[in-house]
This record gives C-alpha cells, structure tokens and sequence, in this order.
C-alpha cells in the first residue's frame, strides 16, 4: 500500500493543472483499490456547492454538472462531519441524493473522505462499488492517506491554475491570495523575479533579445557539460563496476538527446530566452517517462529533472538575456536573501513578496527597517509565471493581488494615499518627547542593521539606536569580513549618531540567519548552534568584531554592547573576558580603547529565570520578544504554517515580560524590548504599563508609538495591563487593546497592529 500510495503521489506531483492532478488520482485510487468508482467533488466557494470534478467509473457526462449544496447527500455529510462515512448500502442513508446523470445507482458500498488543507475543507474523495460491504480498516486508512497528500496539491492545483487562467486571459483579478503579514504599507508595482533559479519550476517567460545569441548560449553550455561529465566517465571506468558505468553512460545520452535539445531550441526561436525554453521541454520529456508504466522507465524522469536542473544553473551565467527592474518593483522569490535585496536600486524598491518564511523572517525585518511593505508565507505559487505582472502588495493583511481589477488599483491607491497623510501628519512628532500624559518619559530608539537605515533611523527622531543587527554586513559578503572593514561600518554608525547611543549586538547568526560561506547543517537550528555560541566557539571571529567595536568606538564613547541569545550565566562571563582581552590588547598596542556598557537579549526562558545571576554580571537587558515569543509558545517563528499561533500578545508571552522587567527593577538595572513586540502600537500600552525603560523598533513605526505613548498615562496604561492579565486568549487582549486606541483617538494605528 505504501509503495502504491507513493507513485499515486509522485505522479499527482508531475500534473501541470488542476484536472490533471484529479483525473490522475481517481484513476489510479479506483486501480489500486479495486473498486467499481472513484470520484472527487470539490467545493466551489463561490457558489456554495460541490462541483463534481472528476470521476472514473461514473458517466463522464456528469462530470462537472453534478453539483450540490454544500449540507447535501452523502458528499455533504462527509464535509459536514470533517471524517470518512463508509456505509454498506448508499442507497439506504437517509442523506442519499440520486443523481441519474451518474449512473451510480448499480453501486451499493459507498466511502466518503474529505479532503482537508488547514482546517479547511476543499471536497470530498470517495470510492463505491457494487456489493453491498463495508470497507475495511486498511481500505479507510489508505484512502484517508491519499486524501490528505492529494489536499496540498490540489490547493497548489488551483492556485496556480487560477493565476495561470488570469495570466493568459486580459482579465483583471480582484481576488487575493493570502499569505502572511511580513511588514506594514501598501506597495503598487511590477513583479521582478531574481536569479540564480534553482528550480525549473520558478523560471519565468521572457522575450529574447537576440536569438541567435541564445540558441549559441544554450548548445555551449550543453556541450560543455557533457564534455565534463565523459571526461569524469572516462576517469570513473577504470574505478566504477560496469552497471554503474551504463548508468552514467545513460545520463550523458540523455543530457545530449536530440529531441531534448530540439524541442528547447525551438521554443527559443518561438522568441522565449533559453532557461524558459528549457523548463518547458523538460517538462514535456520529463511527462512521458512519467506516464511509462516500467518502473525503471519511469525512474528516468527523475534523471530529466536532474539533467534539466544541471543545465538552469549552468545557463543562467552564459544567457544574454537580463531581467529590467522596473520603476516601481517588487521582488517576488520563494525565499529572498539579504543579498538580492542589495542588488535592486533601492529608489526602485517597492514591495517585497516572499513564498516562505513569516513575518519573523530576516527578510521581513529588514523590510520592516527600510520601510518597505512585504509578505509572507504564500506557499507554492508558480513563481515563474508571475513575472512582470502588475501587483498590490497589502503588508497589513498580508495579501498579494495580482493584476488587480482597476476597482482594487484604485482602492489600494487611495489608502497608500491616506497612509502617506497619516505618516505626515506623525512627522510633526519627531521632535516632541516620547512622554506620557502623567509625564513619565520612555526612551525610543531605532532598529538598524544597514548603512543605509541610518538617515531613515535619523529622520525618525530616534534617540538612539536600541539594536544595531551586525549580521546583516556579514550575510551580504562572500567570506568573514575583516577587522578594518568592520571598523569602517560601525565607526560610520557611531559617528552618525554621536553623542547619542548606539546599541551594537555582537554576531548573531544561525537559526534563520546562515552564512553563506559558514555552511552548517542542524536538524533544528532554532535549538542549535546559533548567536553566542557560535561567537564563544570561535574566538577569533569574536575578538575580530569586539576589536574593531571597541576601535570605532575610540574618541566617540556611545557604544553599547548587547550580547545575543543568552541561556546560560557562563555565557556572559566568557564574552566579558573576550571582551576585558580585546580591550586590553588595544591599550598595549596604545590605541585608544574605552569598556563599553554590556547589555544581555533576554530571549530564552531560560534567561528569564537566570535574571538576578545576570544583573549581577551586565549593565542593562533588552527583551528580544522575537525569539522569546518562539520560545515560550513553541512556534517557529519562521513557519508560515504556524504564524497564526504566533502572537506577542498571548498571555503567556505577556507574563513573561512582565517578569523580566520586575526580574530587572529588582536587580536595579535598565531595561528595553527590541523585538518587533515595541513598534507594535497595541503592545506599546501593555509595555508601558509594565514600566518598560526603552523601546526600540523599526525606525517607521516610532513616530506611531510615540504617539500612543503621548496619548496615554501610564495610570491608563497600567489598568489595561491589569485588564489584559485577567484575559485568556491572545485574541481578546488585542481586541481589547484597539478598542482602547479607537478610544483615545488613535483608531488610524489599529489596521497597523497585526
Ligand atoms: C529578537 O529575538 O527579538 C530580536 C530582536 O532579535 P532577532 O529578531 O534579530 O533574532
Ligand atoms: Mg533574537
């Protein structure tokens, strides 16, 4: 069953479209199973019904006629009760419907499954036949099993399919596609996709510029290949045994066939580029194997993919033809890197849309940072198609329309419109204190990570800067930056903001933030080698950075040093001796080298419990509430499957800060949050109410806070604390909380919280 299972789901896989992936599976469940009929309805939203889509033992007549009501008959009650219903005799449920379309009045066994992506159902699976039985232990099982893999494709199926009917019709869509919200704004552009792809399935059509170029491009780089791969064949013959080496030879037949280069060369005189070209006659070729009933034929479509993947990557450097960034462009890729970021003119730059990740991302942090809209957590769009379409980038809801209806164009105009009014109107805050109604004052810095959110940090009216990320200068490059280049970017940050402080955390990588150029593999980076460890494990990385720090510093004294993702006290004490070394070093070669004040991210619970130890030992704490949030809830705060659970305002996440603040006062020593928790207006008012010292969040979003603490005392703030605590879903606290901001005024903040 389990083999079986596997080649239904393999081969649903290689389906182009919807109808494809349907009448693949219904063939091959009522083959497997052997049953009389199989067949899949599916739920029309818009309609309230279920639509008979395919069927194999049925009339193929009725197929896409049979239609209905999503309570009615037996597919109903499958939907309905969200589990299989397997009857002896169909016929005689009071809840069976005839349909005479069908012919199904000769079957008697009915088993119903629904198929069901996220909690939510997409139809119905179902089987029957003749004799009058009930399906056994095994049968329900398996067909159970075939329903929940065929649900993922099948939203794919129809995702994509929707897109791709959109993108060859004229239509105009106001439907959206949800995913998750990545940072706030609202962005009108054109798509962009960036190379490298490495997958054939994300290369977009393009125009050729010049064909003959192409065609050269692309028999060069097939040539090349095989030329490498018989000299490596010829080097293997003496070492491999011979059927290894007919396996070999196979491959480099099938990387030089005829028909695969034909068929490739004349899409590329049909006027697409040479990596387009090549999606398409992989995918024909790779369709035939699929279909061939040999096991081992049908293996080779697996070789085609990997021959077709083999050639992308060579190509890609070797094609003439290069994507045009638009005016107002917005980058769309399964999943962006730092990097392709800083490869767009960023006066261009106008939307970020991302298939993976939430918004915890990096990625989305950084867009938070330079200001600018994304989304997260679409799933498994066909990325390729997308290029160049026009799109809304809605960053609050975290929706994408693509080619959007001038209804939608006009409507996403007039709120960007409004949203520009609103920041205008804040702007004349930036010189006011961030000072509450009863006169208590809560200093507001920014979060930063490049040179270039610097002036942005600047215009802000920041006091500071409450997180310098330094990672980001070293995920951009291809190895470890060196001492002098480092010094170079921290000296500029010092400087900028001098005399007013600059928090700078020292190295935290791992987790979703990987080096290029320091590959390491974790089952569960979250858990693994990640921030301080790395920097403790690796002296010499750490030392390089606290020297040039400490450099930078020389002259300016505004430097701060905040250590990340602290678990145990021996971890402060090491960085701290680290720290005393690298000081010392400075003052024996003479240079100018002041000790900084040293600060811990309170991240991990167990930094929570380990407060009293650690106040002892540091000069202040910040609350990162990113990781803390993933940390005290379980969520991967990277998982976009998940990101419906993350929520700083849970009550646990609430009481945890509440206790490392009291945890802190207890200790005397200062304390801030820096997690995206501070530039989130509604958790703002929890925090003050907390008695919170600082806050420091995306440079966008002080003006916003600032003007909610303006609009509160901090007795206010501390009754709605109380109030939270005594709530017990997440949900009802922030419901709570806009109500409060609608109260005090502040009703335009609320679409901005999550
Ligand atoms: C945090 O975890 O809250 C934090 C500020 O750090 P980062 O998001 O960079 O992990
Ligand atoms: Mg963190």
């Amino acid at each position: 069953m389990l083999r079986t299972l596997q080649r239904i789901v393999e081969e649903v896989a290689t389906a182009s479209n919807l109808d494809e992936v349907l009448s693949i599976s219904v063939r091959r469940v009522k083959e497997s199973m052997a049953v009389d009929a199989c067949y899949i309805f599916l739920a029309d939203t818009q309609s309230g019904e279920y639509v008979l889509m395919a069927a194999d033992g049925l009339n193929p007549e009725s197929v896409g006629r049979v239609r209905l009501d999503l309570n009615e008959g037996l597919t109903g009650l499958v939907g309905k009760r969200k589990e299989p219903v397997n009857l002896e005799d169909a016929a005689a449920h009071p809840d069976f419907r005839y349909f005479p379309e069908t012919g199904e009045e000769r079957y008697h066994a009915f088993l119903g499954v629904p198929i069901i992506h996220y909690r939510q159902v997409l139809g119905v699976l179902a089987v029957q036949q003749q004799a009058q039985r009930l399906f056994d232990q095994d049968e329900v099982a398996f067909l159970v099993t075939i329903a929940a893999q065929l649900a993922g494709a099948i939203d794919h199926a129809a995702v994509s399919g929707g897109i791709s009917k959109l993108l060859n019709s004229q239509a105009r869509s106001t439907s959206f596609i949800q995913g998750v919200w990545g940072a706030p704004g609202i962005a009108i552009g054109t798509i962009v996709l960036l190379r490298p792809f490495t997958r054939l399935e994300d290369v977009p059509d393009r125009a050729v510029e010049d064909v003959a170029a192409e065609e050269a491009a692309f028999c060069s780089t097939v040539n090349a290949l095989q030329e490498e791969l018989r000299a490596s064949g010829q080097h293997r013959a003496t070492l491999l045994p011979i059927e290894a080496r007919a396996l070999f030879d196979t491959y480099v037949m099938l990387l030089g066939s005829e028909d695969l280069i034909a068929s490739t060369v004349r899409r590329i005189h049909d006027g697409n580029w040479a990596p387009g070209a090549l999606r398409d006659a992989i995918a024909e070729h790779a369709r035939v194997f699929d279909r061939m009933e040999d096991d081992y034929l049908r293996a080779r479509a697996a070789d085609i993919r990997d021959i077709g993947r083999h050639i992308l990557l060579r190509l890609q450097s070797e094609s003439t033809t290069q994507a045009q960034c638009p005016d107002r462009c917005v980058l769309l890729g399964d999943e962006i890197s730092v990097g392709q970021i800083a490869e767009i003119p960023m006066e261009k730059l106008v939307g970020i849309v991302c298939m993976r990740g939430s918004g915890l991302a990096h990625i989305a942090i950084l867009a938070r940072v330079l200001g600018i809209p994304a989304v997260m957590g679409l799933g498994d769009l066909p990325v390729g198609r997308l290029d160049g379409s026009e799109i809304v980038v809605d960053g609050y809801q975290g929706r994408i329309y693509i080619r959007p209806s001038p209804a939608v164009r006009n409507e996403f105009k007039r709120l960007a419109k409004e949203e520009r009014k609103l920041s205008a109107g804040l702007g004349k805050l930036r010189s006011l204190p961030a000072e509450t109604l009863d006169g208590a004052r809560i200093t507001l810095h920014a979060n930063a990570g490049l040179l270039s959110d610097i002036a942005l940090s600047l215009a802000s009216g920041a006091e500071g800067v409450g997180l310098y990320r330094t990672e980001f200068a070293f995920m951009v490059r291809d190895f470890f930056p060196g001492e002098e280049e480092q010094y170079q970017v921290y000296r500029k940050v010092l400087r900028a903001f001098a005399p007013r402080p600059v928090t700078m955390r020292t190295l935290d990588i791992g987790g979703d933030k990987p080096l290029p150029y320091l590959c390491v593999k974790e089952d569960n980076p979250y858990m693994g080698w990640r921030g301080i460890r790395i920097s403790l494990d690796h002296p010499e990385i750490f030392l390089t950075q606290l020297r040039a720090m400490l450099r930078a510093n020389a002259g300016l004294g505004n430097l701060r040093l905040l250590l990340p993702m602290i678990s145990q006290v021996g971890e402060v004490d090491e960085a701290i001796g680290l720290l005393a070394r690298a000081h010392q070093a400075l003052v024996d070669e003479g240079l100018e080298s002041i000790k900084p004040q040293v600060g811990v991210m309170v991240e991990t619970p167990s930094a929570i419990y380990q407060l009293p130890a650690l106040a002892k030992r540091v000069d202040f704490f910040s609350v990162g509430t990113n990781d803390l949030t993933q940390y005290v809830l379980v969520v991967d705060r990277n998982n976009a499957r998940v990101a419906g659970l993350y929520e700083c305002l849970h009550p646990a996440v609430i009481h945890a800060v509440r206790e490392v603040i009291h945890r802190a006062r207890l200790g005397a020593k200062p304390v801030g949050v820096c997690g995206e928790m501070a530039g989130d207006p509604a958790a703002a008012i929890i925090l003050m109410g907390m008695g919170i010292d600082n806050l420091s969040m995306a440079a966008a979003n002080i003006p916003r806070v600032k003007w909610v603490i303006r609009s509160f005392t901090r007795q206010r703030a501390r009754e709605l604390l109380d109030q939270a605590l005594e709530l017990e879903e997440a949900a009802a606290i922030r419901h709570m909380l806009n109500a409060a901001l609608q109260q005090a005024g502040l009703g335009g903040l609320v679409r901005a919280g999550k």
